[in-house]
């Protein structure tokens, strides 16, 4: 049958070669190509907020970790014009949030294009699983292409402790108590499957030698942290956040394919728009694996309502503990990611629907800033997957170690 809620990838129809498979020749083509159009590759972020928990101790001084911000005229036009506007009317007491430009009306015209909701800060829009913005919130625009996610150095007692907090607030072990509901599960795997895809990713492209600035795979790295039967669940939580946010896309594909991605450069936004049909409407990802697991039977017991607020309570601590990384760029990278998994959580487990089928504009709204991470995310799962599948190979051949 369908994977269960479980996620456990191997008691359902998608086994992990075929996932691997499929994401090798379907998928992560396509995402690689996504997040390098200018739509997909400035995000909106605050990296200059206070740690709440402890007093900061930044240690931002590791050459890797730097981020370079974008240039003024770099970020697109029509993004600046609206972040003026949203600015303008704050200031004028109207809410700081823009709705739609304009509102879908595909029975007038069929080529009207869905405005995203852009809102003058940087977290999701009318999303219970992110935090209440700040309304005088800095933040700035960052080239993700010019900032990748990899080995920056950033490790010991002050990582660590940052994780201890994520975890803390993740209220589910890892032991597999047959007491613990699935939600809980759900939400655990998908915090472990990030932490192991940044792992796959220091793996990947590690400083092999600071001096001439070689970067590659770090395999004694990967056995350590990934490549282990001891770790193996490490792996699964990778496949069921992939999954996870995979179907996420899936379901917001109506909205997905009409948005306008417009970034005041007409042939590269329409080729933005064409990679993303291409991807949600991808035979081989519909058929390969059609349904990851049912979301559909998650917060209908009678603690529901009261459990999920509970989760998102947790989630909040969660997206705060980011402003403790020591570590600019993953601080970056952790905010996108945490960003993309609430905004895979508000499509999966909203009431409101995506327009699918129902000949309806969708219900549901996205902000720009939410589409961006949601797709870099699931890029950066993507890429863990693929890493974790070439660096298994590379363990298994053990020439490495010479
Ligand atoms: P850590 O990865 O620090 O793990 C700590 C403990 O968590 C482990 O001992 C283990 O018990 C448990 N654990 C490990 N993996 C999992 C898992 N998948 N599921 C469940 N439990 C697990 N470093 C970089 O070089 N580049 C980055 O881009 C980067 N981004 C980061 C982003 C965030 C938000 C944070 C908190 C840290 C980031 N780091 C990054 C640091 C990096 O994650 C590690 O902390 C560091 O490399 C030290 O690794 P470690 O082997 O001590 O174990």
């Amino acid at each position: 049958g369908p994977c269960q809620l479980s996620g456990n990838v191997h008691d359902c129809s998608c086994e992990y070669a075929a996932v691997e498979r499929l994401n090798k020749d379907a998928v992560l083509p396509l995402l690689r190509a996504l997040v390098r159009t200018p739509f997909f590759r400035y995000f909106k972020v605050n990296l200059y907020c206070d740690c709440p928990f402890w007093p900061d101790d930044g240690m931002c001084m590791l050459r890797d970790c730097g981020v370079c911000e974008c240039e003024p005229d770099e970020v697109p036009a029509p993004w600046k014009d609206a972040d003026s506007t949203a600015a303008s009317c704050e200031g004028s007491g109207s809410p700081s949030r823009l709705e739609a430009e304009s509102e879908v009306d595909r029975s007038v015209d069929a080529s009207t294009k869905v405005h995203l909701v852009n809102i003058h800060g940087w977290r999701g829009y009318n999303n219970p699983w992110c935090l209440e913005e700040e309304t005088d919130s800095e933040y700035s625009y960052i080239n993700l292409l010019a900032n990748p996610e990899r080995y920056t150095g950033y490790k010991g007692e002050h990582a660590h402790r940052v994780w201890n907090i994520i975890y803390s607030q993740s209220c589910f072990s890892g032991i597999a108590a047959p007491d613990v509901c699935a939600e809980r599960k759900v939400f655990y795997r998908l915090i472990s499957g990030m932490h192991s895809s940044i792992s796959a990713h220091i793996a990947q492209e590690y400083l092999l030698d600071e001096a001439r600035d070689v970067w590659g795979p770090n395999i004694a790295l990967f056995r350590d942290r990934l490549g282990n039967t001891g770790v193996r669940e490490r792996v699964e939580n990778l496949y069921f956040a992939y999954l996870f946010v995979l179907r996420a896309t899936l379901k917001a594909a109506p909205l997905l394919e009409d948005i306008a991605y417009d970034t005041g450069f007409p042939e590269e936004d329409a080729r933005t728009g064409e990679l993303v049909r291409k991807l949600v409407n991808s035979e081989a990802v519909q058929t390969a694996c059609p349904v990851p697991f049912d979301e559909g039977r998650l917060w209908k017991g009678k603690d529901g309502p009261q459990l999920k607020r509970q989760l998102q309570s947790h989630f909040h601590n969660i997206t705060s503990a980011m402003d403790c990384v020591g570590c600019e760029k993953c601080k970056l990278w952790g905010k996108l990611q945490l960003l993309g998994i609430a905004t895979s959580l508000k499509v999966l487990f909203s009431a409101e629907d995506c327009g699918m089928g129902s000949g309806h504009p969708p219900q549901l709204q996205l902000e720009r800033n939410e589409v961006i991470a949601m797709l870099n995310l699931l890029e950066r799962l993507s890429a863990s997957i693929e890493a974790v599948r070439a660096l298994s190979l590379q363990l298994a051949d053990g020439s490495w170690e010479q």
